[in-house]
């Protein structure tokens, strides 16, 4: 168990949150993941146990709960460093 993060040395504290969980192009949300949060970035810490049902959970399609929908938006790189043409 952590008691500090590992990027910022930020409090990480136990909480329970919501998971984008990819793997491939799938996609799920898994919700209640008991999880270590750091108080400062953000930055969440699983157990490998905790992990390794996330990985039996998504790709066992479990029953949804609910079902939210997902825009996929493509990055398009910002043109800097060209000239102007006008
Ligand atoms: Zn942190």
């Amino acid at each position: 168990m952590k008691s500090r993060c590992y990027f910022c040395k930020g409090k990480v504290v136990e909480k329970k949150v919501s998971v984008d969980f990819r793997w491939g192009d799938e996609l799920a949300v898994i919700e209640n993941v008991p999880a270590e949060v750091c108080q400062q970035c953000g930055e969440k810490y699983f157990s490998p146990e905790v992990y390794k049902e996330m990985e039996n959970l998504a790709k066992a399609k479990e029953k949804p709960v609910k079902h939210i929908a997902i825009d996929v938006i493509r990055f398009v790189e910002p043109t800097v460093g060209k000239a102007k043409s006008l």
